[in-house]
C-alpha cells in the first residue's frame, strides 16, 4: 500500500468508528446531533466535496465527486446521516480498493517486465566498471556475469553461458550461446561469464524498444474504452437531471391535484438514484481489465501495441502466414547440389555463398553456414538484393546471380529442372547458368498444432503466402493442414493477395497478417493486424507490427486470441453486469422499493465486484 492509499484507509476507520458512536449515543438536540455527525461525514469526505466544488468552479460539474457530493449533502439536510455518512465511507472503501487493484497489476506488469538493466560493466583498464548502459557506446566490450541481465543487444566474443529469456518470451527453456552468437538485451545470464561487444545503444536496443512498447500500449484506447469514456461523458449529466426531475415533478403534479405533495420522500428517491447511477465500476474496471490482458500477453512473450489490437485480435477469422521463418524454421539445409558443365560444385557455392554475404534473408545465412568457411567481404561488391528472387553481386570480379527461377528469367538465363523438390536457389556465373543448390526447411516443431489451435479458436481460413516455388509450398501445406496456398509471391503480390481477402471479407471480420519481417513488411503493415514473429529477428517487424511474438513459436498467434477473447469476454462481462445491477437498482429506486443502502451496494458493490472481475485478465493459465 502507498502512503496515501494508507492515509485513506486510517481516515476510513477513523470516520466508521465515530459514525457507530454517534449512531449508538442517542443525542436529543438536532443541532447537536447534526454537528456531530458532520465530524466523520467531513473526515471522510472533505476531499471528495473539495473536487466536487472545484468541478462546478471549472464548469466540468458533472462528474462522480458531483454524485457523491449532491447525494450526501441531501440525505443530511434531510436529516438521514447516518445514510449520508455511510454513502461517502464506502465510496471512499471502493475507491481505496480500486487504486489498490490499479496499483497491483501496475507492479505485476513490471515485474513481469523485469527486464530493465540498472547498469552495464565495462572493463576499463583491466578493471571492471559498473557504468549507465545509456553511456556505453557501439563497439563496446561489455562483461555480463552469471545473475546479470544482459544490458544491451550485442554479439558474444568470449565465454559461453545458457541464457534465461524467460521475461521476454515466456519460454522457460534456456538458450545456450558461444563465440560469434547474437544475444539480446533483457535475457539473464545463467551460468559462465559473457564478453560481448555491443551492436547497439542501449536507446535502440530490444530492452529499451519493449518497455517503450509496453508503456506507450495504453494510448491506443480499444472501442469499448471510448464507449465508456462517450458514455459517461452524456450517461452522468442525464442521471443529474433524471433525479433533478423524480425529485421535483412528481410533488409537483400532486400539488397541482391537490394532494400532499411528499417532498422529502421524492427527495429520498432521487438522491439514491444518485448513488446508484454512478458510473466509476465502468469507467475504472474496463482500462483496467485492457490493462490486465496487455500486461498477461507480455508474460507470455506477446507484446501487443494496443488495447485496440487486443480487441481486434479477439475478431480475427483469417489468418494469413508467410511460410520461410514463420512456419517453417527458415534454417535450410542443403540437399542436393548439380553443377553445369564447365563448372565445380564447390565453386557453385561458394559463388553462392559470396554473393549473400550481406543479405538477411534466412537463404543466406543457410548458405553461408553449408560453405562454411569465413568469407572476406572484401571480395564482394555491386551487391543488389532484388526481394523475391534472390541476389546480385560482383565477386572476385565475376558477376554472380544467385536465386529463384524467376531471377534466372530475369536474367533471360534457362535454369535446369532439379530432380528433387526443394527451395532452389539457381546460380549463374557472369551470363552464364553455373548450377543449383537445392535447400530444403523444415516446418517448425508447433506449426501443425498452432494452425489446429487457431481453427479451433474460431479461425475461419488460415492462408500460406510464399515466394517460394510450388511443389515445395504445397507440401508444406499439407503437412500443416492450413487452408489456402499462395506460392511464387512477390512481396508485392502478397500485397495484393491481402488486399484481396481484406475486400472478400465481412465487415467485423478481422484479418491478421503473421510474417516475420523479412520481405513482409509492407503486409504486416497492410493488414488489420499485423503480427510479427521473432523480436530476434528483424527490427523492421517489430516497428511495422501490431502484435510482436517474442519468441518464434507459431502457437503463440492462438495463445493470444485467447487471452484477447479471455479480456473482451471480462470487459463485456463487466459491462453487461454493472448496466443490468444499476439499471434495475435505478428503477427500484425511483419507485421507492430499494432505499440507500441498495444504492451503497449498486455503486461500491458493484464496483468492487467489477475491478476484481477485471484483474482477472492479468492472469492466463495456458490450457
Ligand atoms: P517467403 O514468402 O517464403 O518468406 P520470400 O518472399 O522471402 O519468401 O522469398 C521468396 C523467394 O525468393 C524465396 O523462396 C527464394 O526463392 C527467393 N529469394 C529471396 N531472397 C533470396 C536470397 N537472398 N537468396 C536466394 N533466394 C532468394
Ligand atoms: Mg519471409
Amino acid at each position: 500500500m502507498t502512503k496515501k492509499q494508507k492515509k485513506v484507509l486510517f481516515r476510513i476507520i477513523i470516520a466508521a468508528v465515530l459514525a457507530a458512536a454517534c449512531y449508538f449515543i442517542p443525542i436529543e438536540n438536532p443541532y447537536l446531533r447534526l454537528a456531530v455527525f458532520m465530524v466523520p461525514y467531513l473526515i471522510i469526505g472533505y476531499d471528495i466535496l473539495r473536487k466536487a466544488i472545484l468541478g462546478v468552479v471549472h464548469g466540468e460539474v458533472f462528474d462522480e465527486n458531483f454524485l457523491m457530493a449532491a447525494a450526501t449533502v441531501g440525505a443530511i439536510i434531510l436529516g438521514e446521516y447516518v445514510e449520508g455518512v455511510a454513502v461517502m465511507l464506502f465510496y471512499q472503501i471502493g475507491e481505496l480498493f480500486q487504486s489498490y487493484a490499479v496499483g497491483k497489476s501496475r507492479k505485476n506488469i513490471s515485474q513481469l517486465m523485469d527486464i530493465r538493466p540498472d547498469y552495464a560493466n565495462m572493463e576499463v583498464d583491466g578493471k571492471v566498471e559498473q557504468v549507465d548502459p545509456d553511456e556505453v557506446g557501439i563497439g563496446t566490450i561489455i562483461l555480463v556475469q552469471p545473475g546479470e541481465k544482459v544490458p544491451i543487444d550485442g554479439v558474444v566474443t568470449q565465454g559461453s553461458a545458457s541464457l534465461n529469456t524467460s521475461a521476454l518470451t515466456g519460454e522457460s527453456l534456456p538458450r545456450e550461446v558461444g563465440e560469434g552468437d547474437e544475444v539480446i538485451s533483457g535475457c539473464v545470464n545463467m551460468s559462465g561469464v559473457l564478453r560481448i561487444r555491443t551492436t547497439r545503444e542501449f536507446g535502440e536496443s530490444t530492452v529499451s524498444k519493449i518497455l517503450e512498447l509496453v508503456e506507450n500500449s495504453s494510448m491506443k484506447k480499444s472501442r469499448s474504452e471510448n464507449f465508456i469514456t462517450r458514455f459517461a461523458r452524456y450517461y452522468t449529466p442525464a442521471v443529474c437531471y433524471g433525479a433533478l426531475a423524480l425529485a421535483l415533478l412528481p410533488p409537483i403534479i400532486h400539488l397541482i391535484l391537490g394532494q400532499e405533495p411528499y417532498w422529502s420522500l421524492w427527495v429520498t428517491r432521487a438522491l439514491t438514484t444518485l448513488v446508484i447511477s454512478c458510473p466509476c465500476a465502468l469507467v475504472i474496471s474496463i482500462p483496467l481489465s485492457f490493462f490486465g490482458g496487455i500486461g498477461g500477453a507480455s508474460a507470455q512473450g506477446i507484446l501487443v501495441k494496443g488495447s485496440n489490437y487486443l480487441e481486434a485480435l479477439s475478431e480475427t477469422r483469417y489468418v494469413v502466414c508467410d511460410k520461410t521463418g514463420t512456419l517453417t524454421k527458415g534454417v535450410f539445409e542443403v540437399t542436393c547440389q548439380e553443377a553445369a558443365e564447365g563448372f565445380q560444385e564447390t565453386e557453385v557455392l561458394e559463388a553462392a555463398a559470396c554473393a549473400e554475404s550481406y543479405s538477411n534473408h534466412p537463404i543466406s545465412k543457410s548458405l553461408r553456414e553449408a560453405y562454411g568457411r569465413e568469407i572476406d567481404r572484401a571480395r564482394v561488391n555491386d551487391v543488389e538484393e532484388i526481394s523475391g528472387h534472390g541476389v546480385c553481386a560482383r565477386v572476385d570480379g565475376r558477376m554472380v546471380a544467385a536465386g529463384n527461377r524467376k531471377l534466372m528469367e530475369r536474367l533471360q538465363i534457362t535454369p535446369v529442372e532439379p530432380s528433387k523438390t526443394g527451395t532452389e536457389v539457381h546460380v549463374a556465373i557472369d551470363g552464364r547458368y553455373a548450377g543449383y543448390i537445392l535447400i530444403s526447411d523444415v516446418v517448425k516443431p508447433g506449426a501443425r498444432e498452432a494452425v489446429a489451435r487457431l481453427k479451433r479458436a474460431g479461425v475461419k481460413e488460415v492462408v500460406m503466402l510464399t515466394g517460394d516455388g510450388k511443389p515445395v509450398a504445397e507440401a508444406v501445406a499439407l503437412e500443416l493442414g492450413v487452408d489456402v496456398v499462395k506460392s511464387e509471391l512477390l512481396p508485392a503480390d502478397k500485397v495484393t493477395e491481402v488486399e484481396r481477402l481484406l475486400a472478400e471479407k465481412g465487415k467485423k471480420e478481422k484479418l491478421a497478417f503473421v510474417g516475420d519481417g523479412i520481405n513482409d513488411a509492407p503486409v504486416l503493415s497492410r493488414a488489420d493486424l499485423g503480427i510479427a514473429m521473432g523480436a530476434f529477428g528483424s527490427d523492421a517487424a517489430i516497428e511495422a507490427a501490431d502484435i510482436v511474438l517474442m519468441d518464434d513459436d507459431p502457437a503463440k498467434i492462438a495463445l493470444a486470441m485467447q487471452i484477447s477473447r479471455k479480456t473482451l469476454g471480462i470487459v463485456h462481462q463487466n459491462i453487461v453486469f454493472a448496466l443490468a445491477i444499476k439499471f434495475s437498482c435505478l428503477i427500484l429506486g425511483a419507485f421507492g422499493v430499494v432505499g440507500m443502502w441498495w444504492a451503497i451496494f449498486a455503486d461500491v458493490g458493484v464496483m468492487i465486484l467489477a475491478v476484481l472481475n477485471a484483474t482477472r485478465a492479468l492472469t492466463f493459465h495456458k490450457k
